[in-house]
């Protein structure tokens, strides 16, 4: 590892605080935490999703679990070299506890632990069968009664959901539920994804046609299969319909296109699922170990009702089923709520020669996507960042390992860079509408 002055700092903090752990000596461990602290946990301590915020929650946590987890081994991840800027000194870590292996992210403050982010990143005895440990894919040799690859996956679909049970259940099949399935899939649990769409992708495929993702590239990969160097920077919607699908098709996922999860009973005894779902016209019930929501946030469509919509002769619909501007040439277009489906719909039904106006309610938070790009996303999500050895995998934990208490610490710099590289589209917006540019969303990871 290269040494630097701060790579010491940091490894004797995780030295002490490892010692202090095996001790069991709660008060020692929490003693290097600053009073102002933070500690985020995915699964690996707590095995859930959890935030601490301050030494007596850390303290309880600590005294509640550390029986079982049995943390060791803490160190600074190789080859990552410790760095120290605006007087935070933070680096990469690796850690053990007695079942899983995991990394996270450490920042001090004069000395004292401010932010810890500790992840599970595998389980031991259940490591992916990749890399050097990748399958053989074919079997060198002759046997009578071979079977093939498609044929065994042909048969595995036939029996999944019927003869044999998934252990695992996943309703909706978007980014979400495929990278999990994809996740699963290597660690060989059976599983099956429904949606109720025909295809993978879908659910981008039917929003308005002038979608593209509002995020770049580098900040949208899938796991194991990263988009090729020539893919565009903002994927238009039909194209990631497009990739999601062929993704589902290449990791072997076992999806059901075209079902709705209908009913979900959990039998608490028998620690077991009963799900209804509709396939088609037939109706199946599943009973997976574990049942995963993974239906989105954007999905349901919130259509608040305004006095006269019942009288209203016009068309009325909400973003999610628009169209498009096509029809609506030489038409007036009035677009409720100023966010970012509003802006590419009025913009869409501008260049169309259609009347349009938007309404807005309250102030928006607006941004350049050329500042979000430099300022907000530029040192973890670009071709910058790449160039300077960063991955989707640090990028993604940079993001996890800020809490939200103290993530506008991190937004308002940013947001102040932005503001003053563009100067006058702030007082424009202004103008123009009731805007106002918050350090509301953009985080800057200086
Ligand atoms: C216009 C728009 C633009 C966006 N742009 C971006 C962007 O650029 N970058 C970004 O990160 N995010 C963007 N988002 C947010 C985006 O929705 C999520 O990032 C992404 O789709 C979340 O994936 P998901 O798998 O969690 O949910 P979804 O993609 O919404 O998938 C949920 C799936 O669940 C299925 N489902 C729901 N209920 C059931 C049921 N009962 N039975 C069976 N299936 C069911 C749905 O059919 C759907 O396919 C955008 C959202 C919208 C609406």
């Amino acid at each position: 590892m290269p040494e630097n002055n701060v790579t010491p700092a940091i490894s004797g903090v995780l030295e002490t605080l490892e010692s202090a752990l095996k001790r069991g000596d709660v008060a020692a461990a929490v003693e290097l935490f600053q009073s102002d602290c933070y500690w985020r946990d995915l699964v690996a301590f707590t095995w859930n999703i959890k935030t601490l915020e301050g030494r007596e929650p850390i303290a309880e946590m600590l005294s509640a679990q550390l029986g079982a987890i049995k943390p060791s081994n803490f160190k600074l991840a190789e080859p990552e070299p410790a760095t120290d800027a605006n007087r935070v000194t933070q680096g990469w870590i690796t850690f053990e506890t007695e079942v899983a292996r995991g990394s996270g992210f450490i920042r001090l403050k004069d000395g004292r632990i401010w932010t810890l982010l500790t992840t599970m990143a595998e389980l031991k005895g259940y490591e992916e069968p990749k890399g050097a440990k990748r399958p053989m894919g074919a079997e060198h040799g002759a046997r009578q009664n071979r079977t093939s690859w498609k044929e065994n996956r042909e048969a595995e679909l036939d029996a999944l959901g019927t003869s044999t049970q998934p252990y695992c259940l996943i309703v909706g099949g978007g980014q979400g539920g495929i990278g999990l399935g994809a996740r699963l899939r290597q660690l060989g649990v059976p599983t099956i994804i429904v949606d109720k769409n025909e295809r993978p992708g879908d659910a981008w495929r039917k929003r308005y046609k002038t979608l593209c993702l509002h995020d770049p590239v580098w900040y949208d990969h899938m796991p194991y299969l990263p988009f090729p160097d020539n893919w565009p920077v903002f994927t238009p919607k039909d194209k990631i319909g497009d990739w999601l699908e062929m993704y589902t098709k290449v990791m072997e996922l076992n999806y059901w296109g075209g079902t709705t999860c209908k009913s979900a009973v959990y039998d608490e005894a028998k620690g077991v699922w009963t799900v209804e779902v509709e396939r088609g016209d037939r109706t199946i019930v599943l009973h997976p170990k574990q049942l995963v929501l993974a239906t989105g946030m954007s999905g349901k469509p919130n259509l608040p009702k305004f006095k006269g919509m019942d009288v209203f002769k016009g068309e009325q619909h909400h973003s999610s089923q628009h169209p498009g501007p096509d029809n609506y040439r030489g038409k007036k277009v009035v677009v409720i709520g100023a966010n970012n489906s509003s802006h590419d719909i009025c913009a869409a039904l501008w260049e169309a020669g259609v009347d349009v106006t938007m309404v807005q309610r309250s102030s928006t938070h607006i941004v350049k996507s050329d500042s979000l790009m430099e300022f907000a996303l530029g040192d973890l999500y670009s071709e910058r960042a790449v160039a300077a050895g960063m991955t989707t995998a640090k990028a993604d934990l940079t993001f996890a390992s800020i809490p939200y208490a103290i993530l506008h610490e991190f937004q308002i710099r940013c947001s102040t860079r932005s503001a003053s590289a563009t100067p006058s589209f702030t007082p424009g917006w202004k103008k123009a509408a009731s805007c106002s540019i918050s350090a509301t969303t953009i985080p800057d990871y200086s």
